[in-house]
């Protein structure tokens, strides 16, 4: 019998995590698969050598470019997924993103649901993630029912004279949403951390002030006792029941070589883009015989 839970998150990024800490308080049995680990805290975090030369973070994987084959330096398998190294710019979706429009390739269809249906998950997310901004600044900000819950990060010197010179030229300069896990909004405080940080987007913050979902997601979630985290557990496949309508068997392949098999009420997949794609398309479908992916017409 596989071992049974509520719900099983499969992947601890951005998605993953955050839905981890929003569920928590439910009481629901939840596991947590990720296939990674966690980052190792080291110095080395911020050597750009180890990052783009080394590739020390990144997995030995190889893509391929119309048939080139190359080492990507961006898929992060760790707890907290690619937040570990993403620059923290936390901006909010326009209304428009969530209509029908016309893209490069084609016309992205319209969500089914709109922006002011998620604006108050928004509201709630910019307080779990420190978004420091500053209110009424970016002409281009969709409506808001509550001010950003910090006030925005001081810039840089040089930063701040282009600033100045673009807004005496008309233009509405402004700075961006940083999530950064500082309590306060004190612009010398701020500065002093800032100066603890020789890079930022791209690498992993050894401090952990950047706002990723490893420390602002799973880690909180994993304060109930109802929530448990597995690492190193990729998940291979996801096996349907007959009906084809329900997800049977989740099934981990660790590196080890052994299959482990769970099931749940509810099965969030959030593996990433490509990994949740990649998911689907490794998951056969009982009625379709091409797989789960093409079944759900969603890759
Ligand atoms: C260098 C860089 C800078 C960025 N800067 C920004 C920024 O400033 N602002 C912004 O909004 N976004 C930024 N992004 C993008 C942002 O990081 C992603 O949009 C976001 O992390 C996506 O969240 P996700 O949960 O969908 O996927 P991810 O965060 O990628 O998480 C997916 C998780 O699933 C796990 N996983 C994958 N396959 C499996 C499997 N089979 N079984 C189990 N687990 C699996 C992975 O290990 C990972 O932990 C940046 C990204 C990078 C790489």
């Amino acid at each position: 019998m596989p071992d049974h839970y509520d719900i099983i998150i499969i992947g601890t990024g951005a998605a993953g995590g955050t839905m981890a800490r929003a569920l928590a308080p439910t009481g629901k049995r939840i596991l947590m698969l990720e296939k990674g680990g966690f980052v190792p805290r080291e110095k080395d975090n911020f050597d750009p050598d180890v990052n783009w030369v080394e590739k020390r973070y990144t997995p030995d994987v190889t893509w391929y470019h119309k048939s080139k084959p190359f080492r990507p330096s961006h898929p992060h398998y760790y707890v907290g997924g690619n937040t570990k190294f993403y620059g923290a710019a936390l901006f909010r979706l326009r209304e428009k993103d969530f209509e029908e429009y016309e893209q490069y390739d084609g016309i992205s269809p319209a969500w089914p649901i709109s922006y002011s249906d998620l604006e108050p998950y928004y509201a709630l997310a910019e307080k779990w993630y420190y978004v420091h901004a500053q209110d009424g600044a970016d002409p281009t900000d969709p409506p808001r029912s509550s001010p950003y819950p910090y006030g925005p990060l001081p810039h840089e010197p040089r930063i701040q004279r282009l600033s100045d010179d673009l807004a005496r030229r008309g233009l509405h300069p402004f700075p961006l949403p940083m999530g950064m896990r500082m309590s306060h909004d004190r612009e010398e405080e701020a500065k002093s951390s800032l100066d603890l940080w020789p890079q930022f987007d791209g690498y992993p913050d050894p401090y952990e002030i950047k706002a990723d979902s490893h420390i602002l997601g799973v880690r909180p979630a994993l304060q109930y006792e109802n929530v448990t985290l597995k690492i190193n557990s990729p998940v291979e496949r996801l096996e349907m029941d007959a009906s084809g309508r329900r997800v049977d068997k989740v099934i981990v392949k660790t590196s080890a070589g052994e299959t482990v098999k769970y099931s749940a009420n509810l099965v969030v997949v959030a593996a990433g883009a490509l990994g949740s794609a990649l998911l689907f398309l490794r998951s056969q479908h009982p009625k379709h015989p091409i797989g789960l992916a093409y079944s759900t017409e969603l890759v």
